[in-house]
């Protein structure tokens, strides 16, 4: 029960403050609900590689299995703690995310030569998948950011590109003047996203198929990383997407003034 009653105030004012400390009350409860949701996830998260962790190493420890056997076993535990770093890693960036303990550098880039440069970067790793990376020439733009953290978001969406896309696909990356804004475009010809899952796409450790991202080393958090490090430039990414044709993700930014 909230309702106060303080000296030398009249009813309306009474009124007004009982039903401001209502709000303040019931986005507390609400932070606590999510703060309580969000451990729960990161509790279950790390249980799994743990489990396979923990069970692995049991087995790999027994005298009555073939040194081959013991070998699969030890990758395994491996690669099962190569995702628990990931995760780690993914959750401490986070976390200095929420307490605006990132600092963000900001410095005066040339977007075609930056995105080319980070085009270069990550052509390998399309090739490794036989997909094709373009990046299309764009007009001289310049824009206030971060190069390194910028970079992490570009490279998180079109580590994403590969991992939900098939060979002999092509993602694109682009940046052009739209509405007064500047806007990067990273389109690929992958899966899709349904549309029953893309209001939830930038939350933590939100997965369209749990089973197939985490086999492919993903922890969910990726998105929710680059949309906190998009708004920390002070810009704004949306996403559109149709299952089976690709999703295309826009980042907008301001230009930088001369
Ligand atoms: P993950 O580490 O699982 O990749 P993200 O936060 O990066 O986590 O992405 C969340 C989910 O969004 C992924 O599990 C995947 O289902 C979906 N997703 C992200 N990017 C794409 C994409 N380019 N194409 C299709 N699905 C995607």
């Amino acid at each position: 029960d909230f309702s106060v009653r303080l000296p030398g105030r009249g009813e309306d004012e009474l009124g007004e403050l009982s039903r401001s400390i209502t709000v303040l009350a019931q986005d507390l409860k609400h932070l606590k609900e999510e703060r309580n949701e969000f451990l729960s996830s990161i509790s279950h998260e790390l249980r799994t590689p743990l489990t396979y962790i923990k069970g692995y190493a049991d087995v790999a420890r027994r005298k009555n299995i073939t040194e081959k056997e013991r070998g699969q076993y030890l990758n395994i535990i491996y690669e099962e703690s190569e995702k628990l770093s990931t995760m780690m890693e993914d959750l401490f960036n986070l976390a200095k995310l929420d307490r605006n303990a990132f600092v963000i550098d900001l410095t005066r880039i040339e977007l075609s030569s930056y995105i080319t440069a980070i085009c270069k970067k990550m052509l390998p790793a399309f090739q490794e998948k036989k997909m094709n990376l373009e990046c299309e020439g764009s007009e001289h733009i310049e824009v206030m950011i971060d190069p390194l953290r910028f970079e992490q978001i570009l490279i998180n969406l079109l580590d994403n590109a590969i991992k939900y896309s098939a060979p002999h696909t092509k993602t694109s990356i682009w940046a052009e003047r739209e509405k007064g804004k500047v806007l990067i475009s990273i389109k690929d010809e992958g899966t899709g996203i349904p549309k029953e899952d893309i209001p939830f796409i930038f939350d933590r450790f939100y997965r369209v198929d749990k089973s197939r991202s985490r086999n492919l080393g993903g922890t969910g958090l990726g998105l929710s990383i680059v949309k906190e490090l998009v708004e920390a430039h002070g810009g704004q990414i949306e996403i559109k997407s149709e299952r089976q044709k690709g999703t295309l993700f826009l980042i907008w930014l301001e230009e930088a003034i001369e």
